[in-house]
């Protein structure tokens, strides 16, 4: 993934930075150079890392630092810190618990993923125990039943939809009760991506919101959009109540930073990548680890 590249190019300008005989304002400014470079080719917000700049050079504070101090160490955990920090809105995300039913909603553009990455949160917690259901609310494209429907069936998963019925909100409305009723413990309901007009299709997803209240709203989001992301998160935040964020096609060409760094648009924690098309192919996200393996 090119995110490595993005990785090994912090990297190499904070070990430039640690070579220098002295780390002064102007290694130091070097360094930080590289480093927004390196982010805007990643295709991350200009803004976001403006911000990450100006953080850094606070936390360092290099002139009102006595001597003796360790330039070199302060730099890099800053560097750090700062990174992990636009990665994380500081809001843990509702997480399903076995013992009570929980609903949670998918929204996202069409070709993002969302159905795929539907059924590998279903079988990713069908492994852990859980017993999972699937709910297609989308009777905006033809096909969509059929797509989750096979999906489902591959990974062994209980679905509901139908071919007939033309209101979502029926659907999902009778498809949440079904399972309830069944004692699933986790109802995923997948909507539509698409619409003659986007203000169809953030109508469509406050009634489903309505209707079936669903404990998470999790958007998933292509990571080949690049810097799009931003404003399409911004979008889906403020017609829908996003509480965490699914980075799609990890694997591909993809720069990455772009959809990474649109959480901060929606304040909301990446839970999940997805590396691949197969169901297993789909990560926890966990900010730290991500950021130490990135600056390897
Ligand atoms: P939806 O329209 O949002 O429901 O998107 P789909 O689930 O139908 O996915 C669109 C395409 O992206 C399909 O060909 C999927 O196999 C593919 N896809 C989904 N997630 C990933 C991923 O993490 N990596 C790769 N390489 N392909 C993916």
């Amino acid at each position: 993934m090119v995110l490595q590249e993005l990785g090994g190019k912090i990297s190499s300008a904070l070990q430039q930075m640690t070579n220098a005989t002295t780390v002064n304002q102007k290694v130091f400014d070097k360094c930080l150079n590289d480093i927004a470079r390196a982010l805007l080719q990643n295709d991350v917000q200009v803004e976001i890392v403006g911000d990450l700049q100006s953080n850094i050079k606070r936390i360092v504070n290099l002139d009102g630092r006595a001597e003796g101090h360790n330039k070199r160490k302060i730099i890099q955990q800053a560097v750090f810190s700062e990174l992990c920090k636009m990665l994380d809105p500081g809001k843990p995300s509702f997480t399903p618990k076995k013992n009570e039913p929980s609903v949670v909603m998918f929204v996202g553009l069409q070709g993002s993923g969302k159905t795929t990455t539907c059924t590998k949160y279903a079988h990713y917690y069908q492994n852990k125990g859980w017993k999972p259901a699937l709910v297609c609310a989308d009777t905006f494209r033809a096909g969509a039943f059929d797509q989750l429907k096979q999906n489902a069936t591959k990974a062994n998963i209980p679905f509901y939809g139908s071919h007939t019925e033309s209101d979502p909100v029926n659907v999902a409305v009778e498809g949440v009760e079904t399972f309830k009723r069944e004692n699933r413990n986790l109802i995923i309901i997948d909507t539509s991506g698409r619409h003659v007009q986007e203000k169809a299709l953030f109508e469509e997803m406050l009634q489903l919101r309505e209707a079936t209240k669903p404990d998470l709203v999790i958007f998933v989001m292509d990571s080949s959009i690049g810097q799009a992301a931003f404003k399409q998160a911004q979008a889906f935040k403020q017609s829908v109540d996003v509480g965490a964020v699914i980075v799609t096609k990890m694997d591909g060409h993809a720069k990455g930073g772009g959809a990474l760094s649109a959480v901060a648009a929606t304040k909301s924690p990446v839970i999940f990548i997805g590396t691949g098309e197969h169901i297993n192919e789909f990560e926890d996200f966990n900010v730290k680890p991500f950021v130490s393996r990135l600056l390897g």
